[in-house]
């Protein structure tokens, strides 16, 4: 009697219909779920592994411990021993107990994607490789080649070359010459601290104090000290 109740269709209506499907087509469904399941799931558990950590300690080394109990070090990048001390201080103040998220490079071979990544911060997805670039702590370099090769390479020379022209604006600034050595058989103006104008000759000097009136005679700026 109690198994009959079962069977009875609530509300007195007809049986549900049963799907007109092939026990193949039933397998191929099942087996279709479970794999989009187990990618889910997968991808799901991927992303907190990989997003949400937090730093632990920077080593001597400079190589990071996680609270997943793995140290990782930061791919691309070289901190030169001089300046290591500092380049500690500024990663313990960034990112110690802090959250953080790393990205893998699987182009680098297999045992190395593990231990060398790219760090971000959580809170404003800051990259720490790239910021150790900015901050001239590191260069770009690594023993693989690797996806953000460029990106950190053209970092490196922005940085380097920002830092040169300053001086070189300041050096012009700071030189305001009282007067002008022009060459009589090259035609050409130097300012007096230009090392051609050290080298030439003295029956081939003509002294000009202002380089408008040089400039009316046909000489031309050297395109080294101008
Ligand atoms: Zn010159």
């Amino acid at each position: 009697m109690a198994r009959q109740r079962f069977l009875v269709p609530p509300f007195g209506g007809s049986n549900p219909p049963i799907p007109d499907i092939s026990f193949g087509e039933l397998m191929k469904k099942i087996f279709f779920y479970t794999i989009s399941l187990i990618i889910i799931i997968f991808s799901i558990y991927y992303f907190f592994y990989n997003n949400n950590l937090i730093v632990t300690k920077i080593n001597n080394n400079l190589s990071i411990s996680l609270s997943n109990n793995k140290t990782i070090s930061l791919l691309g990048i070289y901190i030169p021993n001089e300046k290591k001390n500092n380049a500690k201080i500024f990663l313990e103040k960034l990112l110690m107990n802090k959250k953080v998220f790393i990205k893998y490079d699987y182009t680098i071979p297999y045992p190395f994607y593990d231990k060398y990544i790219y760090l971000y911060t959580v809170q404003n997805d800051t990259s720490i490789n790239e910021l150790l670039i900015k901050n001239k702590y590191a260069i770009c370099r690594s023993p693989f080649p690797f996806t953000k090769f460029y990106i950190f390479k053209n970092l490196e020379k922005k940085c380097h070359l920002s830092k040169k022209t300053k001086t070189k604006n300041k050096n012009i600034k700071l030189s305001n010459p009282q007067f002008y050595i022009a060459n009589k058989s090259s035609k050409t103006i130097h300012k007096p601290d230009c090392k051609f104008a050290k080298k030439m000759k003295n029956s081939n000097k003509v002294i000009f104090k202002n380089l408008q009136d040089a400039l009316k005679k046909g000489y031309k700026k050297c395109r080294i000290c101008f």
